[in-house]
């Protein structure tokens, strides 16, 4: 069956990339979110209501061939009613691990991925005597809900217990032992349905305050890729993937360490879009359409530099050679992803320099 209508639970700033890319390939998106404007609604049609509703979700199932979603928090037994009737891809199963900090360690722990030490936590007790067993520093998460580096604390004494506590407090918590990484990089896959899978060239993150704020990419090391594939393999082929999934690592001491995957299209990718033959987004539709995936062949080198919290000045942008300007058409707030750009540039310094002079343009806030 030809499968062309695709229907994403939640219409952020991925969905609006997945509905673009989709477009030239005859791909019609349709979306479901509590906002009629939100990012992916300004370019799509658009179900208003929760993520969650049941007849809503219904209602995109019944008028989509596949559904996937933009925002990996969804509750999986809200989706598992859809799956008989339409695929749902990538799997429910890749979205309830990744939903829980312990459950995805434990994944990568079972494939032989190395993970930071870390300890479950519930209450100060726990907290402390994790603390005891794995050292200082190290960072407490919440396990659920947490992203961008929202529901963390680094803890560098035990003095800090307690502001650590009054913060993000709670059942449901995770101590990592603190990762002195060189970089964090990211790995970016795809794979099909019946198998097929393709991998993009390592990106190199930097990010403030937990929150990405630029990326650099190819970052070419080949022992590093060589790792970063396998282990993006061992996931997919263990959770019998379908579409892309993304994991982040930390690189401590030249090894990788897996912080997190992302079962979706991810913001260290969006530099595929104008740096490579086919992008993150026209791969996880060609994926979950049952279409070849189309080569991850990177066209140059590329920086990709998020705008947080405010605009920056188009024109000045504008006026850099190379450069693409991508504005999600949502309201300013502190923090808020608002849009990107991306440069593309034939060698690594002449990427280099023109990262600087747009990095001087920025101001995140
Ligand atoms: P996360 O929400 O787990 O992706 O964390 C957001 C960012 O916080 C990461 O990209 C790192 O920069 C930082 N971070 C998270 N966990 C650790 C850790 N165990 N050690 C050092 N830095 C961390």
């Amino acid at each position: 069956m030809k499968l062309s209508r695709v229907g994403i639970v939640g219409a952020g700033q991925l969905g609006r990339m997945l509905a673009l890319a989709g477009y030239p390939l005859g791909i019609r998106c349709m979306f479901l979110d509590r906002s009629a404007t939100a990012p992916a609604a300004q370019v799509a049609p658009i179900l208003t209501g929760e993520l969650e509703d049941a007849a809503q979700l219904a209602a995109l199932a019944g008028a989509s061939d596949v559904v996937t979603f933009d925002w990996e928090n969804i509750a999986g037994s809200a989706l598992a009613p859809l799956e008989k009737l339409t695929k749902v891809r990538p799997p429910r199963a890749a979205l309830e691990v990744s939903q829980d900090r312990m459950a995805e360690k434990a994944l990568f722990s079972e494939l032989r991925i190395p993970v930071a030490a870390h300890a479950a936590v519930d209450d100060e007790e726990t907290l402390r005597r994790a603390i005891t067993k794995l050292g200082l520093p190290g960072v407490l998460k919440t396990r659920r809900l947490g992203y961008d580096g929202k529901g963390q604390f680094v803890l560098r004494s035990l003095a800090q217990i307690g502001a650590a506590w009054a913060a993000i407090g709670g059942r449901g918590l995770i101590y990592e032992k603190f990762q002195e990484f060189s970089r964090e990089v990211s790995i970016v896959g795809a794979r099909s349905a019946t198998g097929q899978s393709v991998f993009y060239p390592l990106s190199a993150n930097t990010h403030g305050g937990g929150i990405l704020h630029y990326s650099i990419a190819p970052f070419v090391n080949r022992k590093l890729e060589r790792a970063a594939r396998i282990y993006l393999k061992r996931v997919m082929q263990a959770l019998d993937y379908v579409g892309v999934l993304t994991i982040e690592f930390f690189v401590v001491k030249g090894r990788l360490i897996a912080n997190e995957m992302a079962p979706r299209v991810h913001n260290s990718g969006h530099w595929t879009i104008e740096g490579c033959v086919t992008s993150q987004f026209e791969n996880h539709l060609r994926a979950i359409c049952d279409l070849p995936l189309g080569s991850t062949r990177a066209l140059g080198h590329t920086a990709m530099v998020n705008f947080l919290g405010k605009m920056p000045d188009r024109e000045l942008l504008l006026a850099i050679d190379g450069l693409a300007f991508h504005d999600y058409g949502k309201e300013p707030r502190p923090g808020r992803k608002l849009g990107h750009c991306t440069l593309l540039k034939g060698s690594t310094m002449e990427r280099n320099s023109a990262l600087t002079k747009v990095l001087k343009l920025i101001e995140w806030s």
